[in-house]
């Protein structure tokens, strides 16, 4: 286990992702250079512009299909860690290669590519997910850092499609960290680096990314949108599920690579349990107008069904502090005016 420290030099693949802008700035912040790939220049021409004032220390290369052999064979030279973020996201799929494809592909074709040319590389830094984690349950269930959705894998194999988009979305997240672990595992006494897997929940906060949509937004910060904005059906506001703020969770990838004994390690990083209807519930508490009240009290006395026991981020990466949903809240909404959103004009 070694520790990548500043001024080490950083690969974060899917660099223009809505993540991935928030890990480029903390790396940078923290004194890291960033080498960062996107699949078009054009697309993400801001970053030049955002990070213009840290120099060389931000460059950009293109991978245009992460799916190929060796795509990151150019990439990976000469990079001390790197961050792979690159994998779609979302709830559309139609078909399991769509999401499953490109996330295990993207994986092991990076993995080749530090095998064979990433000889400066020391750790791995993997974009997991908590979906790799836990299973969907109807009645409470604990679930922690050795916890596998093994249920998503087996339900897209025995049902291909009909599974759905969220359950094609789980499988890809854990097949992908199940073929990183596999992959260190077998070619273990010829590498010198190690794997770190960070395991999200669902990722809440501003995007960095400017001049975005509303069609742009990312899944999850989609999510909020939907809520705060009333597009949400009292069932929906019921659901419940964990959340972490896109800054902690992008501040867990800069610790995860300079944080030696993190070196093989699976981490959960969250700020813990909430219903949809607790997003509205913050707003009213804020005062903020125009956002719908939904159903206050109709979640009172629901059980948590997805109970995670997750130390790992505070013992090994030193992140301590809760982001108060409240906070998510007004940040959001100040964002979504700022942008001139439907629902949230200044
Ligand atoms: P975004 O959709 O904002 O970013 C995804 C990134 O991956 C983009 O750079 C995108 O490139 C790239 N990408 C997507 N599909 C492909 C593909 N087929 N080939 C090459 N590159 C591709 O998603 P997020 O920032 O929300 O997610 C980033 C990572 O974090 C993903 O690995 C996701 O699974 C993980 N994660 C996200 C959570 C969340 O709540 N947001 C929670 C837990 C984990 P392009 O822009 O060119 O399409």
């Amino acid at each position: 286990m070694v520790a990548v420290s500043p001024p080490a030099k950083v690969l974060v693949t899917g660099a223009n992702g809505y993540l991935a802008v928030w890990v480029v700035k903390k790396y940078l912040e923290a004194g890291y250079a960033v080498r960062g790939t996107v699949r078009s220049l054009t697309k993400s021409a801001f970053l030049k512009d955002r990070f213009s004032h840290y120099g060389d220390r931000f460059e950009l290369v293109v991978v245009e299909d992460i799916t190929k052999d060796g795509a990151f064979d150019e990439a990976v030279k000469g990079v001390d860690a790197i961050a792979h973020t690159a994998s779609p996201f979302h709830f559309k799929a139609t078909d399991p290669d769509e999401l499953i494809v490109p996330a295990v592909r993207g994986t092991t074709s990076i993995l080749n590519s530090i095998l064979k040319h990433g000889t400066a590389v020391k750790r791995l830094v993997l974009t997991s997910s908590i979906v790799a984690v836990l299973e969907q349950t109807t009645t409470p269930r604990v679930f922690n850092e050795t916890s596998w959705n093994n249920s998503a894998v087996e339900a897209v194999k025995a049902k291909g499609s009909a599974v759905g988009p969220a359950t094609i979305y789980f499988a890809s997240k854990t097949l992908a960290e199940k073929a990183a672990w596999d992959f260190v595992a077998t070619h273990k006494s010829e590498i010198s680096w190690d794997l770190v897997a960070i395991n999200p929940p669902y990722v809440f906060g501003p995007s960095l990314t400017p001049a975005l949509t509303v069609d742009d937004i990312n899944t999850s910060q989609r999510d909020v949108y939907d809520t705060l904005s009333g597009a949400r059906t009292s069932a929906q506001l019921r659901n419940q599920g964990n959340w972490v703020h896109v800054a902690v969770a992008a501040e867990a990838h800069v610790r995860a690579t300079h944080v030696a004994a993190a070196g093989g390690e699976r981490i959960i990083v969250t700020s813990g349990p909430f219903f949809y209807q607790d997003l509205l519930d913050a707003a009213a508490e804020l005062g903020i107008p125009n956002v719908p009240r939904g159903e206050p009290g109709s979640t009172k006395g629901t059980q948590i069904l997805v109970n995670v026991e997750a130390n790992k981020a505070k013992e090994l990466l030193g992140l301590t502090s809760a982001t108060p949903l409240k906070d998510l809240v007004e940040e959001s909404v100040k964002d979504f005016k700022e942008r001139g959103y439907p629902g949230f004009t200044a």
